[in-house]
């Protein structure tokens, strides 16, 4: 029978499990998932107080669907022989998508780098919650003012004095100007200090050292400064972007028999741009992934990847949170009015769950069906 196999059980694993199921209806198909944990984890809800929230048990999806789960890490693609090695065992494929997804990019050199916290994974943010909890007053210092690193430094307000630091010259740099306001209006309410032009040099027992040489207490250290994609890529491409991801066509294929979706992908949003290392984008790139890996060996035609609009949700914790839409990323609402968003979006992102039918028609619906993304309207804007 052919075999459909998937690397990576987040937004991206999971929504090509259902897409690939979805394509594959009563046909002879096997489709199987290699992920090592048992959950999918909701990997941007990982800033929140209760981190053990952010995770979806990947039987509870896979089963009802008819997907199986190889728990393993796979080590080597070999495109030539179409194997991948899992857990030391080779697994033959037909099609295969690769959806392993990104990792913090860690300063391996940094003195202390083995002190710092990070809330890239959950093991790093039970590390960071478990750390933290119980202490009165605590100092932080997190690092990249960045999507993550804003995310993490609002919520630690709410415990103790945070200090945020950037070594770009503006805060949210990769955010653009548009919300840029806000989020500094929302960091001098919390109290967030902020040292832009500046990083860290060293970690140590209760301190950090700071570009420059001023040394500051510290009791938790957390680096939130970029996503690089899976190592995997680099087997699957010589031609990797700046984010270590693989080029791939409109219909997400980088091989002809691999596909790959989300993080590890690099596909064309529009002419302009190419999509983000978001969950707002791994889903509906997982979602015609995987459909189309098992479109393509069951000869059904191919969908193509049209995204729907940009927006982003960024949390400022007590202080609300900012929500955005468009590249140039205009503010449509801030405060608690976005708050409600982030919220809800946070619930929406967990899949379905133990049925079959909800799951397979939400891989059919590629695009995030909600108020606050209004496809056709954006269209026709
Ligand atoms: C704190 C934080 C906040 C974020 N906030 C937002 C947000 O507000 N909005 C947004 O859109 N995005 C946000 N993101 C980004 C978003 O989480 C990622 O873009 C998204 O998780 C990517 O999905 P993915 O499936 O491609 O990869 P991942 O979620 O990284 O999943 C990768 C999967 O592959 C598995 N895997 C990795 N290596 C291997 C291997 N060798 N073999 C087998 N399996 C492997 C992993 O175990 C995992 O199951 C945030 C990220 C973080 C860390």
């Amino acid at each position: 029978m052919a075999h459909v196999v998937i690397i990576g059980g987040g937004f991206a694993g999971v929504w090509s499990a259902a897409g690939a199921a979805l394509a594959r209806g009563e046909a002879d198909l096997r489709i199987t998932l290699i992920a090592p944990d048992e959950h999918m984890v909701l990997r941007p809800r990982l800033y929140e107080p209760e981190p053990e929230l952010a995770k979806v048990e990947l039987a509870r999806v896979l089963g009802p669907i008819g997907v199986e789960h190889l728990r393993a890490r796979v080590s080597t693609i070999d495109t030539g022989r179409r194997v991948v090695v899992a857990g030391g065992r080779e697994v033959g494929y037909d099609r295969l998508v690769l959806a392993a997804g990104s990792e913090l990019v860690r300063p391996g050199d940094l003195p202390g780098a083995g002190r710092l916290f990070d809330i890239d994974t959950l093991d790093g943010a039970r590390r960071l919650a478990d750390h933290l909890r119980d202490r009165d007053d605590y100092a932080a210092v997190v690092v990249g003012a960045g999507f993550v690193g804003l995310e993490a430094a609002t919520e630690l307000a709410a415990g103790g004095r945070v200090l945020l630091v950037d070594q770009a010259e503006v805060v949210g740099d990769e955010l653009g100007a548009g919300p840029r306001e806000v989020i500094r209006a929302a960091l001098d309410e919390l109290g967030v200090e902020l040292r832009l032009a500046t990083t860290v040099t060293e970690v140590g027992d209760g301190y950090a050292v700071l570009s420059g040489g001023n040394r500051v207490e510290a009791d938790a250290v957390v680096w939130a400064a970029g996503l690089r994609a899976s190592e995997l890529t680099r087997q699957i491409s010589g031609d990797l972007d700046h984010l270590g991801r693989v080029p791939v066509d409109g219909h997400l294929r980088a091989l002809p028999e691999v596909f790959a979706a989300g993080d590890t992908a690099a596909a064309a949003f529009d002419a302009e741009h190419t999509v983000m290392q978001a969950c707002q984008h791994a889903t509906p790139l997982g979602k015609v992934a995987g459909y189309n890996a098992a479109a393509d060996l069951l000869g059904l035609p191919l969908r193509d990847f049209t995204p729907g609009p940009y927006v982003t949700c960024l949390d400022l914790g007590g202080a609300g949170a900012v929500f955005t839409r468009g590249w140039d990323r205009k503010v449509m609402a801030s405060g608690a009015a976005a708050k409600e968003v982030k919220k809800t979006i946070n619930q929406f992102i967990h899949p379905p769950v133990d049925d079959a039918s909800e799951i397979l028609a939400a891989a059919g619906n590629v695009y995030l069906d909600l108020p606050f993304f209004p496809r056709e309207e954006e269209k026709a804007a």
